[in-house]
């Protein structure tokens, strides 16, 4: 069987207590794999090895244009084993091959952008109001960064952290989702191989309590990048009250879909699949609230329902399988209850509901289509991370906006219609992070991705995180010839 030992400070160990977990694979629900758990030994290692490469060594004193150069090596490295990274992924977390690949052979762009970034971080001189002054700024690295990723697309949420990070002169402690680890010792293989000095980046895994839990409130960390569900980050922010480190939270979502009459129907179709049966609807920004106009309602639901019967469920290694099984058996029970709590709640099945026949003891569900009578249903409130998908219908613009905005949730929302000014105007009203109008789930490196409201807060991708990960320090030099001003006259 598989074993991965952690990386810290440049080398390959266990833990000292010898814990580990097992890994399953979600299509077979077999242990695949055992990891090396990291207790608080194995934490303080990792900050310690992490905060001596930022002070000292050739980290320390490596310039932004060389930095820049690592980065690249190691996008290469990403892109040449994408195929191998991904699928790990894919027996880690049960999540499609053809997804894990291309998505795996997609961040090596993200290290690129960033690489390219890297010495474009600038200060600025300041026109002082002080005479014989000159002072200016620097934009400098934070410090120890402390990384938590889900399970659910832990490449791409590594690179959308790490890329920034690096590339502004901060060093890394990556806790991989103790529920699909696998991929993230993969890639600290190719750290080890791009050359970065040891220290830099230190890959550990280990469960929320406790090893979470100690590397996010430790003294040494000054950042904290974040992904995942609204309840861990309300444990992230409270751990943040010990050390005050700068943290981003990228959270849940439940995002809305809004299809208006006269949409293009093929694009609305197509934009509501990828967005709640791509990845097996296991995505933050699942656009898992459908809101269609009322003219056009039954036959677009006719329309999903068939589209849904035609989708092939199977081994996600399999490149012909188009919805794979879930993570983790836990999600599977949680979609169950909701279904059924959202039939008791009058909502009506017209599709899936349950898991398909024949797949033995993989964590596998049909897709599934409700038609919801109104918001209270629990599957249109709750962030479900599985194939649901909860349809509503609207009359007007106005009610579309208003149910769209109904949620505690702000990261993602599809709008699909050909009237280019009622685009604007919804995208204008629409409370959430990210608007995608006639198409949906779309990501690049040069564009910021985060939520509003209780989707989180801070950006990934694009400049704005590059800023995110370095602080200001302003330096004043007294130019003047004379010596300085005796501190007790008042001048
Ligand atoms: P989770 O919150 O359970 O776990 C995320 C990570 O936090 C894991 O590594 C876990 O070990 C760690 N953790 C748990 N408790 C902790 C604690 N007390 N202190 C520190 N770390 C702790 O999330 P999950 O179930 O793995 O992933 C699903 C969630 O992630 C969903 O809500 C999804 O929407 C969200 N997500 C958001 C984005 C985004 O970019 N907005 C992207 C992907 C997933």
């Amino acid at each position: 069987m598989q074993h991965y030992q952690m990386y810290i400070d440049g080398e390959w160990c266990d833990a000292q207590d010898g814990a580990t977990l097992d890994s399953i694979n979600p299509a077979t629900g077999e242990v695949w794999a055992t990891a090396a758990v990291a207790g608080e030994t194995e934490v303080n290692r990792a900050v310690a090895a992490a905060d001596r490469a930022l002070k000292q060594g050739p980290w320390a004193e490596m310039n932004a244009t060389a930095r820049g150069k690592l980065l690249r090596r190691l996008g290469d490295l990403i892109g040449e084993n994408s195929q191998h990274l991904g699928d790990i992924e894919t027996t880690d977390s049960g999540k499609l091959a053809t997804e894990t690949r291309a998505q795996t052979g997609y961040v090596a762009d993200f290290y690129y952008y960033y690489a390219g970034l890297a010495d474009k971080v600038q200060g600025a001189t300041l026109p002082i109001d002080k005479p014989n002054m000159h002072v200016f700024t620097k934009r400098v690295p934070i410090g120890v960064v402390a990384a938590v990723v889900p399970w659910n697309a832990q490449m791409f949420l590594t690179a959308t952290k790490l890329g920034p990070a690096l590339a502004a002169g901060n060093t890394v402690v990556l806790k991989a989702s103790e529920q699909a680890p696998a991929p993230m010792f993969e890639f600290a293989k190719l750290v080890e191989q791009a050359g970065f000095p040891p220290g830099v980046v230190n890959v550990i895994t280990g469960f929320g309590e406790p090893c979470g839990r100690l590397l996010t409130s430790h003294p040494d960390v000054a950042r904290i990048a974040f992904t995942g569900g609204p309840d861990t980050a309300r444990h992230i922010v409270r751990n943040s009250a010990e050390n005050f480190a700068v943290t981003s939270l990228e959270l849940g979502g439940k995002s809305p879909i809004l299809v208006f009459e006269d949409a293009d129907i093929e694009s609305a179709i197509n934009g509501v699949i990828a967005g709640n049966f791509g990845a097996t609807g296991q995505s933050c920004v699942a656009g898992s609230r459908v809101f269609i106009q009322s003219s056009i309602r039954e036959d677009f639901l006719r329309q999903l329902v068939e589209r849904a019967r035609q989708i092939r469920i199977g081994d996600p290694l399999d490149e012909d399988t188009q919805v794979g099984p879930l993570a983790t058996k836990a999600q599977l029970d949680h979609i169950s209850e909701s279904i059924k709590d959202a039939v008791a709640q009058g909502a009506t099945l017209l599709y899936g509901g349950k898991p398909p026949e024949g797949f033995g003891k993989g964590w596998y569900f049909t897709p599934t289509i409700l038609d919801c009578p109104d918001q209270r249903v629990r599957t249109v409130r709750e962030e479900m991370f599985g194939p649901v998908l909860s349809a509503l219908s609207f009359d007007t613009e106005e009610q579309a906006i208003a149910l769209a905005n109904d949620s505690r949730f702000g990261l993602g929302a599809g709008i699909f219609t050909n009237n280019i000014a009622r685009a604007l105007r919804v995208s204008d009203a629409i409370h959430s992070g990210i608007i995608w109008i006639n198409t949906y789930r779309v990501v690049s490196p040069i564009a910021p991705f985060g939520g509003f409201k209780q989707s989180g807060s801070g950006r990934e991708s694009g400049i704005d995180a590059m800023n995110d990960y370095t602080r200001t320090k302003t330096v004043w030099i007294n130019t003047s010839s004379e010596p300085m001003a005796n501190p007790f006259v008042m001048r």
